[in-house]
Protein backbone atom coordinates (compact mmCIF):
# COMPACT_ATOMS: atom_id res chain seq x y z
CA UNK A 1 0.00 0.00 0.00
CA UNK A 2 1.44 3.63 -0.68
CA UNK A 3 2.23 5.67 2.14
CA UNK A 4 -0.02 7.53 3.92
CA UNK A 5 -0.25 11.78 3.31
CA UNK A 6 1.82 12.58 5.86
CA UNK A 7 4.76 9.70 5.81
CA UNK A 8 5.17 11.75 2.09
CA UNK A 9 7.82 14.37 3.20
CA UNK A 10 10.48 11.96 1.65
CA UNK A 11 10.10 9.66 -1.27
CA UNK A 12 11.89 7.08 -2.80
CA UNK A 13 14.33 7.87 -5.76
CA UNK A 14 15.87 5.16 -7.75
CA UNK A 15 19.39 6.31 -9.12
CA UNK A 16 20.40 4.19 -12.13
CA UNK A 17 22.69 2.77 -9.83
CA UNK A 18 20.21 1.36 -7.89
CA UNK A 19 18.30 0.68 -10.75
CA UNK A 20 21.13 -1.99 -12.20
CA UNK A 21 20.96 -3.10 -8.39
CA UNK A 22 17.20 -3.84 -8.20
CA UNK A 23 17.37 -5.93 -11.82
CA UNK A 24 20.37 -8.31 -10.70
CA UNK A 25 18.74 -8.65 -7.67
CA UNK A 26 16.21 -10.41 -9.22
CA UNK A 27 17.57 -11.02 -12.67
CA UNK A 28 16.85 -9.66 -15.69
CA UNK A 29 14.57 -12.05 -17.40
CA UNK A 30 12.59 -12.89 -14.29
CA UNK A 31 11.91 -9.06 -13.87
CA UNK A 32 10.91 -8.91 -17.91
CA UNK A 33 9.27 -11.46 -17.76
CA UNK A 34 6.62 -10.15 -14.52
CA UNK A 35 7.16 -6.62 -15.74
CA UNK A 36 5.02 -8.01 -19.46
CA UNK A 37 2.40 -9.71 -16.83
CA UNK A 38 2.07 -6.11 -15.34
CA UNK A 39 2.03 -4.00 -18.61
CA UNK A 40 -0.35 -6.75 -19.99
CA UNK A 41 -2.63 -6.62 -16.78
CA UNK A 42 -2.82 -2.83 -17.65
CA UNK A 43 -3.75 -3.07 -20.80
CA UNK A 44 -6.76 -5.89 -20.24
CA UNK A 45 -8.00 -2.09 -18.20
CA UNK A 46 -7.30 -0.35 -20.41
CA UNK A 47 -10.68 1.50 -20.22
CA UNK A 48 -9.32 2.67 -16.65
CA UNK A 49 -6.81 4.85 -18.07
CA UNK A 50 -6.53 8.62 -19.43
CA UNK A 51 -5.44 8.72 -22.25
CA UNK A 52 -4.05 11.44 -24.67
CA UNK A 53 -1.14 11.46 -27.54
CA UNK A 54 1.90 12.29 -25.41
CA UNK A 55 3.23 16.12 -26.06
CA UNK A 56 6.23 16.28 -27.93
CA UNK A 57 8.50 19.04 -28.38
CA UNK A 58 10.33 18.93 -32.05
CA UNK A 59 13.74 19.69 -32.81
CA UNK A 60 15.84 19.31 -35.95
CA UNK A 61 18.23 16.97 -33.64
CA UNK A 62 15.10 15.13 -32.16
CA UNK A 63 12.30 15.21 -29.72
CA UNK A 64 11.23 15.40 -26.36
CA UNK A 65 8.30 14.05 -24.93
CA UNK A 66 6.23 14.13 -21.80
CA UNK A 67 3.72 10.93 -21.21
CA UNK A 68 0.96 11.13 -18.36
CA UNK A 69 -1.44 9.08 -17.61
CA UNK A 70 -3.84 7.78 -14.62
CA UNK A 71 -5.74 5.06 -13.65
CA UNK A 72 -7.77 7.21 -10.80
CA UNK A 73 -5.82 6.32 -8.01
CA UNK A 74 -2.31 6.68 -9.53
CA UNK A 75 -0.73 9.03 -12.14
CA UNK A 76 2.61 8.97 -13.82
CA UNK A 77 4.53 10.72 -16.24
CA UNK A 78 7.64 10.45 -17.96
CA UNK A 79 9.87 12.96 -20.00
CA UNK A 80 12.50 11.27 -22.39
CA UNK A 81 14.08 12.26 -25.68
CA UNK A 82 14.85 10.57 -29.05
CA UNK A 83 17.87 11.99 -30.23
CA UNK A 84 19.49 9.47 -32.98
CA UNK A 85 22.17 11.80 -33.35
CA UNK A 86 23.12 11.50 -29.87
CA UNK A 87 25.43 8.68 -30.13
CA UNK A 88 27.96 10.43 -31.83
CA UNK A 89 28.16 12.48 -28.92
CA UNK A 90 28.46 10.15 -26.64
CA UNK A 91 25.20 10.37 -25.78
CA UNK A 92 21.79 7.66 -25.22
CA UNK A 93 19.46 8.42 -28.06
CA UNK A 94 16.75 8.02 -25.29
CA UNK A 95 17.13 8.83 -21.67
CA UNK A 96 14.26 9.01 -19.25
CA UNK A 97 12.84 9.95 -16.24
CA UNK A 98 9.68 9.57 -14.23
CA UNK A 99 7.61 10.24 -11.40
CA UNK A 100 4.48 8.15 -9.91
CA UNK A 101 2.33 9.87 -7.63
CA UNK A 102 -0.78 9.47 -5.98
CA UNK A 103 -4.06 11.08 -7.01
CA UNK A 104 -6.37 11.33 -3.85
CA UNK A 105 -3.69 14.03 -2.44
CA UNK A 106 -1.38 15.06 -5.64
CA UNK A 107 1.55 13.62 -3.72
CA UNK A 108 4.26 12.03 -5.19
CA UNK A 109 5.18 8.48 -4.43
CA UNK A 110 8.66 7.62 -6.41
CA UNK A 111 11.05 9.68 -8.34
CA UNK A 112 13.26 7.09 -10.75
CA UNK A 113 15.71 6.72 -13.83
CA UNK A 114 13.88 5.51 -16.55
CA UNK A 115 16.60 5.11 -19.06
CA UNK A 116 17.19 1.70 -18.15
CA UNK A 117 13.59 0.78 -17.41
CA UNK A 118 12.33 2.16 -20.49
CA UNK A 119 14.27 -0.18 -22.15
CA UNK A 120 13.27 -3.01 -20.11
CA UNK A 121 9.52 -1.68 -20.54
CA UNK A 122 9.87 -1.10 -24.49
CA UNK A 123 11.04 -4.73 -24.36
CA UNK A 124 7.98 -5.90 -22.16
CA UNK A 125 5.56 -4.39 -24.46
CA UNK A 126 7.47 -6.21 -27.80
CA UNK A 127 6.96 -9.26 -25.37
CA UNK A 128 3.33 -9.18 -24.86
CA UNK A 129 2.71 -8.14 -28.61
CA UNK A 130 4.68 -10.90 -29.82
CA UNK A 131 2.92 -13.58 -27.71
CA UNK A 132 -0.05 -13.08 -29.10
CA UNK A 133 0.90 -12.50 -32.46
CA UNK A 134 3.85 -14.23 -33.31
CA UNK A 135 3.52 -17.33 -35.28
CA UNK A 136 3.34 -20.90 -33.15
CA UNK A 137 6.35 -22.17 -32.42
CA UNK A 138 8.25 -18.93 -33.12
CA UNK A 139 12.30 -19.56 -32.41
CA UNK A 140 14.14 -17.53 -34.10
CA UNK A 141 14.50 -13.18 -34.12
CA UNK A 142 15.89 -11.56 -36.46
CA UNK A 143 17.43 -7.83 -34.68
CA UNK A 144 17.67 -5.27 -36.74
CA UNK A 145 19.54 -2.28 -35.19
CA UNK A 146 22.45 -3.13 -32.22
CA UNK A 147 21.67 -0.10 -30.27
CA UNK A 148 20.93 0.49 -26.99
CA UNK A 149 17.38 -1.52 -27.13
CA UNK A 150 18.84 -4.71 -28.30
CA UNK A 151 19.87 -7.15 -26.08
CA UNK A 152 16.77 -6.08 -23.81
CA UNK A 153 14.72 -6.61 -26.94
CA UNK A 154 16.43 -10.10 -27.78
CA UNK A 155 15.76 -11.44 -23.60
CA UNK A 156 12.17 -10.56 -23.79
CA UNK A 157 11.76 -12.64 -26.56
CA UNK A 158 13.30 -15.44 -25.19
CA UNK A 159 11.92 -15.24 -21.33
CA UNK A 160 8.51 -14.75 -22.46
CA UNK A 161 8.15 -15.75 -26.18
CA UNK A 162 10.95 -18.63 -26.37
CA UNK A 163 12.86 -17.36 -28.58
CA UNK A 164 16.05 -19.44 -29.13
CA UNK A 165 18.07 -17.88 -32.21
CA UNK A 166 19.08 -13.80 -32.59
CA UNK A 167 20.70 -13.28 -35.92
CA UNK A 168 22.28 -9.68 -35.30
CA UNK A 169 22.45 -7.01 -38.19
CA UNK A 170 23.55 -3.44 -37.67
CA UNK A 171 25.03 -0.60 -40.44
CA UNK A 172 27.47 -0.30 -37.58
CA UNK A 173 29.90 -3.51 -37.27
CA UNK A 174 30.84 -2.66 -33.71
CA UNK A 175 27.20 -2.25 -32.50
CA UNK A 176 26.64 -6.01 -33.61
CA UNK A 177 30.22 -6.98 -32.40
CA UNK A 178 29.04 -5.33 -28.92
CA UNK A 179 25.51 -7.21 -28.73
CA UNK A 180 27.26 -10.27 -29.66
CA UNK A 181 29.34 -9.61 -27.06
CA UNK A 182 26.47 -8.89 -24.89
CA UNK A 183 24.35 -11.80 -25.17
CA UNK A 184 26.91 -14.65 -25.10
CA UNK A 185 25.85 -16.81 -22.47
CA UNK A 186 23.08 -15.54 -22.37
CA UNK A 187 21.43 -19.27 -23.62
CA UNK A 188 20.51 -17.66 -27.09
CA UNK A 189 22.56 -18.54 -30.65
CA UNK A 190 23.58 -15.32 -31.72
CA UNK A 191 24.31 -15.45 -35.42
CA UNK A 192 25.64 -12.11 -36.76
CA UNK A 193 25.06 -11.25 -40.08
CA UNK A 194 26.68 -8.76 -42.55
CA UNK A 195 22.98 -7.69 -44.15
CA UNK A 196 19.49 -7.28 -43.29
CA UNK A 197 18.34 -9.77 -45.97
CA UNK A 198 20.91 -12.49 -44.35
CA UNK A 199 19.68 -11.17 -40.72
CA UNK A 200 15.60 -12.17 -41.76
CA UNK A 201 16.80 -15.41 -42.67
CA UNK A 202 14.70 -18.11 -41.76
CA UNK A 203 13.40 -15.26 -38.68
CA UNK A 204 9.63 -15.90 -37.59
CA UNK A 205 9.86 -12.32 -35.62
CA UNK A 206 11.41 -9.50 -37.54
CA UNK A 207 12.29 -6.31 -34.95
CA UNK A 208 13.68 -3.27 -36.40
CA UNK A 209 14.64 -0.85 -33.74
CA UNK A 210 16.86 1.14 -35.71
CA UNK A 211 18.02 5.08 -34.89
CA UNK A 212 17.38 7.68 -37.94
CA UNK A 213 15.30 10.68 -38.09
CA UNK A 214 14.15 9.64 -41.52
CA UNK A 215 11.51 7.94 -43.76
CA UNK A 216 13.91 5.46 -44.02
CA UNK A 217 13.26 1.61 -45.54
CA UNK A 218 14.80 -1.03 -43.55
CA UNK A 219 12.51 -3.52 -44.68
CA UNK A 220 11.20 -3.83 -48.51
CA UNK A 221 8.20 -5.43 -49.27
CA UNK A 222 9.80 -7.97 -51.00
CA UNK A 223 12.40 -9.37 -47.70
CA UNK A 224 9.47 -10.32 -46.06
CA UNK A 225 7.85 -13.82 -46.37
CA UNK A 226 4.38 -14.81 -45.57
CA UNK A 227 3.71 -15.84 -41.76
CA UNK A 228 6.14 -13.39 -39.94
CA UNK A 229 5.44 -11.00 -36.91
CA UNK A 230 7.01 -7.52 -37.06
CA UNK A 231 8.32 -5.89 -34.18
CA UNK A 232 8.81 -2.32 -35.49
CA UNK A 233 10.20 0.00 -32.64
CA UNK A 234 12.61 2.43 -34.24
CA UNK A 235 9.92 4.51 -36.34
CA UNK A 236 8.22 6.42 -33.17
CA UNK A 237 8.23 9.95 -34.38
CA UNK A 238 7.24 12.43 -37.50
CA UNK A 239 9.28 12.15 -40.12
CA UNK A 240 10.96 8.94 -38.50
CA UNK A 241 9.78 5.49 -40.05
CA UNK A 242 11.61 2.15 -40.74
CA UNK A 243 9.27 -0.09 -43.31
CA UNK A 244 8.63 0.07 -46.82
CA UNK A 245 4.57 1.64 -47.15
CA UNK A 246 3.93 -1.64 -49.01
CA UNK A 247 4.64 -4.08 -46.03
CA UNK A 248 1.60 -1.87 -44.28
CA UNK A 249 -0.57 -2.62 -47.00
CA UNK A 250 0.21 -6.30 -46.95
CA UNK A 251 0.24 -6.49 -42.79
CA UNK A 252 -2.46 -7.02 -40.10
CA UNK A 253 -1.39 -4.02 -38.12
CA UNK A 254 -1.35 -3.23 -34.56
CA UNK A 255 -1.10 -0.82 -32.57
CA UNK A 256 -1.10 0.99 -28.86
CA UNK A 257 -3.30 3.87 -28.67
CA UNK A 258 -3.95 5.18 -32.42
CA UNK A 259 -4.40 9.03 -32.08
CA UNK A 260 -1.21 8.62 -31.29
CA UNK A 261 0.87 6.30 -33.76
CA UNK A 262 -0.88 8.04 -36.59
CA UNK A 263 0.76 10.40 -35.93
CA UNK A 264 4.26 9.05 -34.76
CA UNK A 265 4.16 5.27 -36.12
CA UNK A 266 4.70 3.34 -39.55
CA UNK A 267 1.41 4.42 -40.35
CA UNK A 268 1.83 7.84 -40.89
CA UNK A 269 2.70 6.73 -43.91
CA UNK A 270 -0.83 5.79 -44.69
CA UNK A 271 -3.82 7.77 -45.07
CA UNK A 272 -6.83 7.51 -42.41
CA UNK A 273 -8.91 5.14 -43.86
CA UNK A 274 -5.70 2.26 -43.20
CA UNK A 275 -7.41 0.11 -40.34
CA UNK A 276 -5.23 -0.69 -37.49
CA UNK A 277 -6.16 -2.75 -34.38
CA UNK A 278 -5.20 -1.43 -30.96
CA UNK A 279 -3.73 -4.07 -29.19
CA UNK A 280 -5.18 -4.02 -25.96
CA UNK A 281 -9.11 -4.84 -27.97
CA UNK A 282 -7.03 -8.83 -28.86
CA UNK A 283 -6.43 -9.22 -25.26
CA UNK A 284 -9.99 -8.07 -24.56
CA UNK A 285 -11.54 -10.79 -27.03
CA UNK A 286 -13.00 -7.78 -28.73
CA UNK A 287 -10.98 -8.17 -31.90
CA UNK A 288 -9.09 -11.26 -33.46
CA UNK A 289 -4.93 -11.42 -33.23
CA UNK A 290 -3.07 -13.35 -36.00
CA UNK A 291 -5.79 -14.57 -38.30
CA UNK A 292 -4.15 -17.73 -40.06
CA UNK A 293 -0.67 -18.76 -40.39
CA UNK A 294 0.19 -16.98 -43.58
CA UNK A 295 -0.37 -13.68 -42.17
CA UNK A 296 1.67 -10.90 -41.27
CA UNK A 297 1.39 -8.90 -38.12
CA UNK A 298 2.79 -6.38 -37.70
CA UNK A 299 3.23 -4.29 -33.87
CA UNK A 300 3.86 -0.54 -34.71
CA UNK A 301 5.12 0.40 -31.63
CA UNK A 302 5.78 3.74 -30.44
CA UNK A 303 5.48 3.57 -26.76
CA UNK A 304 2.79 4.65 -25.01
CA UNK A 305 1.90 6.04 -21.25
CA UNK A 306 0.14 2.92 -19.85
CA UNK A 307 3.63 1.12 -20.15
CA UNK A 308 5.37 3.50 -18.35
CA UNK A 309 2.65 3.36 -15.44
CA UNK A 310 2.53 -0.06 -15.70
CA UNK A 311 6.83 -0.37 -15.27
CA UNK A 312 6.22 2.62 -12.38
CA UNK A 313 4.21 0.79 -10.31
CA UNK A 314 5.87 -2.28 -10.61
CA UNK A 315 9.10 -1.20 -9.95
CA UNK A 316 7.34 1.16 -6.62
CA UNK A 317 6.27 -2.46 -5.32
CA UNK A 318 9.49 -4.36 -6.20
CA UNK A 319 11.54 -1.68 -3.85
CA UNK A 320 8.95 -2.85 -0.96
CA UNK A 321 12.17 -4.73 1.74
CA UNK A 322 15.07 -3.55 -0.10
CA UNK A 323 17.01 -0.38 -0.22
CA UNK A 324 17.23 0.20 -3.79
CA UNK A 325 16.69 3.63 -2.94
CA UNK A 326 17.60 6.80 -1.74
CA UNK A 327 14.94 8.85 0.46
CA UNK A 328 14.42 12.81 -0.78
CA UNK A 329 13.11 15.62 0.76
CA UNK A 330 11.37 16.49 -2.85
CA UNK A 331 8.37 17.77 -0.74
CA UNK A 332 7.80 20.94 1.51
CA UNK A 333 6.08 19.36 5.00
CA UNK A 334 5.51 22.51 7.02
CA UNK A 335 3.92 21.57 10.60
CA UNK A 336 1.28 23.29 9.61
CA UNK A 337 0.59 22.96 5.83
CA UNK A 338 -0.32 26.51 5.55
CA UNK A 339 2.48 27.88 7.32
CA UNK A 340 4.64 27.31 4.17
CA UNK A 341 6.96 31.21 4.63
CA UNK A 342 7.33 30.31 8.35
CA UNK A 343 8.94 26.59 7.78
CA UNK A 344 11.32 29.10 5.76
CA UNK A 345 11.61 31.46 8.44
CA UNK A 346 12.86 29.03 11.00
CA UNK A 347 15.21 27.54 8.89
CA UNK A 348 17.43 30.88 9.06
CA UNK A 349 17.69 30.37 12.32
P1 LIG B 1 20.62 3.60 -30.51
O1 LIG B 1 21.00 4.88 -31.15
O2 LIG B 1 21.35 3.16 -29.29
O3 LIG B 1 20.74 2.41 -31.58
C1 LIG B 1 20.24 2.51 -32.88
C2 LIG B 1 21.05 1.59 -33.79
O4 LIG B 1 20.45 1.62 -35.09
C3 LIG B 1 22.52 2.03 -33.97
O5 LIG B 1 23.38 0.98 -33.59
C4 LIG B 1 22.61 2.35 -35.46
O6 LIG B 1 23.89 2.05 -36.03
C5 LIG B 1 21.51 1.48 -36.03
N1 LIG B 1 21.03 1.87 -37.36
C6 LIG B 1 20.72 3.13 -37.80
N2 LIG B 1 20.29 3.06 -39.08
C7 LIG B 1 20.31 1.74 -39.44
C8 LIG B 1 19.98 1.04 -40.63
N3 LIG B 1 19.55 1.68 -41.71
N4 LIG B 1 20.10 -0.31 -40.63
C9 LIG B 1 20.54 -0.98 -39.53
N5 LIG B 1 20.89 -0.36 -38.37
C10 LIG B 1 20.77 0.98 -38.33
O7 LIG B 1 19.05 3.69 -30.22
P2 LIG B 1 18.15 2.80 -29.23
O8 LIG B 1 18.09 3.42 -27.88
O9 LIG B 1 18.55 1.37 -29.38
O10 LIG B 1 16.73 3.03 -29.90
C11 LIG B 1 16.44 2.48 -31.19
C12 LIG B 1 15.18 3.11 -31.74
O11 LIG B 1 14.06 2.70 -30.95
C13 LIG B 1 15.18 4.63 -31.70
O12 LIG B 1 14.67 5.11 -32.92
C14 LIG B 1 14.27 4.99 -30.55
O13 LIG B 1 13.64 6.24 -30.73
C15 LIG B 1 13.28 3.84 -30.60
N6 LIG B 1 12.62 3.53 -29.33
C16 LIG B 1 11.30 3.20 -29.39
C17 LIG B 1 10.64 2.85 -28.24
C18 LIG B 1 9.20 2.44 -28.30
O14 LIG B 1 8.54 2.33 -27.27
N7 LIG B 1 8.68 2.12 -29.47
C19 LIG B 1 11.30 2.86 -27.00
C20 LIG B 1 12.66 3.16 -26.97
C21 LIG B 1 13.32 3.49 -28.17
Amino acid sequence: MPPVASELAYIPFVSVENMMRLVHHFGIETILDELTDAVEADYRRWDRFEKAPRLASHSKEGVIELMPTSDGEAFSFKYVNGHPSNTAKGFQTVAAFGLLARVDTGYPLMLTEMTLLTALRTAATSAMAARQLAPEGARVMAMIGNGAQAEFQALAMKAVVGIEEVRLYDIDPEAIAKTARNLAGSGLRIVTCSASQDAIEGAHIITTCTADKAYATILTDNMVGAGVHINAIGGDCPGKTELHRDILARARTFVEFEPQTRIEGEIQQMDESYPVTEFWRVLQGDAEGREDVRQITLFDSVGFAIEDFSALRYVYAKLQGTDFFQQIDILADPDDPRDLYGMLQRAAA
